[in-house]
C-alpha cells in the first residue's frame, strides 16, 4: 500500500503566527483568547497547558480573569475591539492579514456604493468579523439564499467570501448571482486566501491517484470541511479524522495508495503522528497479503 502526503496541508502561515504569538513569554499564565484562536482541538488544548485561558465570544467577558486579551486569527469586528479595550482589557490583536484584506475589501466597496455581500458560512467568526461593522449586509451560503438577497432590492453588489471558502463554489455562485434578474452590478473580489487555495488544489491532484483519502483537522474547521467536500465530489472515500486514535484499520483494507491530507489550522505534531500510524498499518497489511515463500 502506497502512503502520500498532499504536496500542501496542515498549518498556514496566519495560524502559525498567531499560535506563536499566544505562547509568546508575555502571555503565559496572563491571556485570554476570545474565540478559538484556531479550530483544532489539540492546539487549543495545548494553549490552555500554557495558562492561556479561553472564552468563546465577548458574552461571556465576566468570565476573563485576565487583563489581556487576545483577538484571534479569524479576525474581529472594529466594534468588538472597542467593545474590549472599554472594558478595560488589553487588547492584542492575532488576526491573519488575509482576513484583514477581506474586511477592507468589503469596506472600499461600501464606499463605492455596492451593497456588501459575503459568500461564507453565517455563524462563523471569520464572517462575524467582516459583518461586524456593516450596517446592513447578506451572508450567502448556497443558492437558497438568493431570496434574502432579492427581498434587500439591491441591485448593485460588492461581493467577497470568506478566506477558507471553496474556489469553485464561490465562483460558481457569483456567476448565478450575475444572472439574477434583480441585480445589474456586481463587482467581485475573490478572497478565498492562497493557502485555502494552495491546499484545495493539491487534495484535487493527490485525489486523482489514491483510492482513500485521510483529512485531518477539527470537526469545525471550515477549511478541513472543504477538503472533505473536495474528495466526496471526486467520488474518493474520504474519512475526517482529527487524530490518528480514530483511524479504523477496515478502512484500508483492499486500499492500494492512501493520501493525506489536512486543514490550516492542523499542526504539523498531529500530521505527523496520523502519518506514522498510517505507515504502519500500510506495513502491517502489505505483509499479511505478501504471500509465503515455499521452503
Ligand atoms: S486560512 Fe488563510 S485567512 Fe485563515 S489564517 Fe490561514 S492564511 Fe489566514
Amino acid at each position: 500500500m502506497k502512503v502520500s502526503l498532499a504536496s500542501a496541508l496542515g498549518t498556514c502561515f496566519g495560524v502559525k503566527d498567531a499560535i506563536n504569538m499566544a505562547l509568546e513569554p508575555q502571555f503565559k499564565d496572563d491571556l485570554t483568547i476570545v474565540g478559538q484562536l484556531v479550530h483544532n482541538r489539540q492546539v487549543n488544548e495545548a494553549l490552555k497547558k500554557n495558562g492561556i485561558s479561553l472564552v468563546k465570544g465577548t458574552d461571556q467577558l465576566d468570565e476573563v480573569k485576565t487583563k489581556k486579551v487576545m483577538i484571534t486569527a479569524h479576525g474581529a469586528a472594529e466594534k468588538m475591539k472597542s467593545q474590549l479595550t472599554e472594558a478595560g482589557f488589553v487588547v492584542f490583536d492575532a488576526s491573519c492579514p488575509l482576513v484583514m484584506r477581506v474586511h477592507s475589501q468589503i469596506k472600499s466597496m461600501v464606499e463605492k456604493d455596492y451593497f456588501p455581500v459575503v459568500i461564507g458560512q453565517e455563524d462563523h467568526v471569520e464572517v462575524k468579523g467582516i459583518v461586524g461593522d456593516l450596517q446592513e449586509y447578506i451572508v450567502v451560503g448556497d443558492e437558497q439564499d438568493f431570496e434574502k438577497l432579492r427581498a434587500t432590492g439591491k441591485r448593485k453588489l460588492g461581493i467577497v467570501s470568506q478566506t477558507t471558502q471553496q474556489v469553485e463554489k464561490v465562483e460558481n455562485l457569483v456567476k448565478k448571482i450575475r444572472e439574477l434578474d434583480c441585480v445589474d452590478e456586481v463587482a467581485f473580489v475573490n478572497t478565498v486566501c492562497q493557502p485555502t487555495r494552495d491546499r484545495q488544489v493539491a487534495v484535487r491532484e493527490l485525489a486523482d491517484q489514491v483510492d482513500l483519502m485521510i483529512v485531518i483537522g477539527g470537526y469545525n474547521s471550515s477549511n478541513t470541511k472543504k477538503l472533505v467536500a473536495v474528495c466526496e465530489e471526486k467520488h474518493v472515500e474520504a474519512h475526517h479524522i482529527e487524530e490518528s486514535s480514530q483511524l479504523d484499520r477496515q478502512w484500508f483494507s483492499g486500499k492500494q495508495h492512501v493520501g493525506i491530507t489536512a486543514g490550516t489550522s492542523t499542526p504539523e505534531w498531529v500530521i505527523n503522528e496520523v502519518h506514522t500510524a498510517i505507515l504502519k498499518i500500510a506495513q502491517e497489511m502489505d505483509s499479511m497479503e505478501r504471500p509465503v515463500a515455499a521452503s
